[in-house]
């Protein structure tokens, strides 16, 4: 029997644990079975990541039902409850706030140890699903990896015990000093028409997906507004989803956009180190816009990483809201393109971290079922007798 199960199911689960995954590989100081959940599935948001990242292919696969979040939910929780039946791990690891980490509630009625990676962010935006399942996960887990002590502080404002969280810094620096060379020479990935463009001007990068942007036509035609006030070449490596939506409310980007289907991460990364900035609604690549140095456009109402603004690498820009000029939003992104900061989020050692810890856990029989008395949180008033 393995010690642990690793479960992930997205494109930046992949990205993010590569080393994490490399690294429990590399140790028979604990064993894993790495569950891939089956919320993405296309080659190009998931096997791509494994190739270019080296990563090893997952142990198990589950079938998930496809369709609303509540079948792939649903579906994800039968699944790994089934899975732990025949597999009793001493606990397991989820990373992240997205469907999959509700397959924890299955865990949870196994009574097995629960890991969060990815701890205790919060947006303080409850229109979020993600920051439901975030906090919910948080409010399951037995060991929470936290990449920030802000991060911890949360938690710790939610009751969540000072033992269960430990801070270890944001995998995503590792993950970008260690593939550096490799993002360097990605062009070859890149198609012909990207390279051309790329090699003859200077050019912006956009990326948009969330269901907040894209499934409201007020939020997605604002962002459409934004990017058609540049006259600047835009590479836009675009969701299917977002396709879908765009043709359906009938948008249209201008003639300088060029939109894509979504590409591997080594030549998005090259992209997005030699872009001028990039818009962007994701998480993880307004953190990649800022280690690398470049500016960013946030198309966010409310970000669960606000040191983006803290050391001034990001500008915000709001869809919900109507907005009457657009031009000064790409001004003061230019503007940051003569600035420098440091970034924010941790020193590039947090996988090491995390899987010392994991095997510390394991080995020091840390992982236990619970039994009367165990509790993640400070109870200290409780229990009165
Ligand atoms: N990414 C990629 N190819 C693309 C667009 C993004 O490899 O065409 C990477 C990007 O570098 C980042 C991750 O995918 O590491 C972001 O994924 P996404 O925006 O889907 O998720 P989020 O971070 O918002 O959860």
């Amino acid at each position: 029997m393995k010690d642990i199960g690793i479960i992930l199911g997205i494109r930046p689960d992949v990205i993010r644990a590569s080393k994490i995954l490399n690294l429990l590989s590399n140790t028979s100081d604990i064993s894993f079975d790495f569950i891939w959940s089956g919320q993405h599935y296309s080659e190009n948001m998931k096997d791509v990541f494994f190739e270019q990242l080296n990563v090893p292919k997952p142990d198990v696969e589950f079938e998930i039902e496809k369709g609303n979040d509540a079948q792939i939910v649903s579906s994800v929780i039968k699944n790994t409850y089934n899975h732990l039946e025949k597999n009793k791990y001493k606990a397991v690891v989820f990373l992240g706030d997205t469907n999959t980490v509700m397959g924890s509630i299955a865990v949870a009625q196994h009574n097995i140890p629960i890991v969060h990676i990815e701890g205790c962010m919060r947006s303080y935006d409850w229109r979020m699903p993600e920051e439901k399942y975030r906090t919910t996960i948080d409010h399951l887990s037995d060991r929470i990896y936290a990449y920030l002590d802000s991060y911890k502080q949360q938690g710790l404002n939610e009751g969540i015990s000072d033992k269960v969280i430990k801070v270890t810094g944001n995998p995503i620096v590792d993950i970008i000093n260690e593939n550096n060379n490799l993002f360097q020479n990605a062009e070859n990935y890149l198609s012909e028409e990207i390279v051309k463009i790329i090699s003859n001007e200077s050019f912006l990068l956009a990326t948009v997906h969330r269901r907040e942007n894209i499934l409201d036509k007020n939020s997605l035609n604002q962002i459409v507004n934004l990017i058609n006030q540049t006259e600047t070449q835009v590479i836009f490596p675009m969701g299917y989803t977002t396709q879908s939506k765009i043709e359906e409310y009938n948008l249209k980007l201008n003639s300088n956009v060029h939109v894509c289907d979504p590409i591997g991460y080594l030549e998005f990364m090259h992209l997005l180190d030699r872009s001028n900035y990039v818009f962007s609604d994701s998480g993880t690549v307004v953190e990649e816009a800022c280690i690398l140095g470049t500016p960013s456009i946030q198309l966010r109402f409310s970000t669960e990483r606000p040191e983006v603004y803290d050391v001034k690498s990001s500008v915000k820009f709001d869809p919900s809201i109507e907005h009457n000029e657009y031009q000064s939003f790409l001004n003061k992104a230019q503007s940051l393109m003569d600035t420098k900061w440091k970034q924010p989020f941790g020193d590039g050692n947090a996988s090491s971290k995390i899987v010392e810890d994991l095997i510390h856990l394991s080995q020091n029989d840390a992982f236990k079922k619970h039994k009367p008395g165990d509790y993640p949180f400070d109870i200290s008033n409780s229990f009165k007798e």
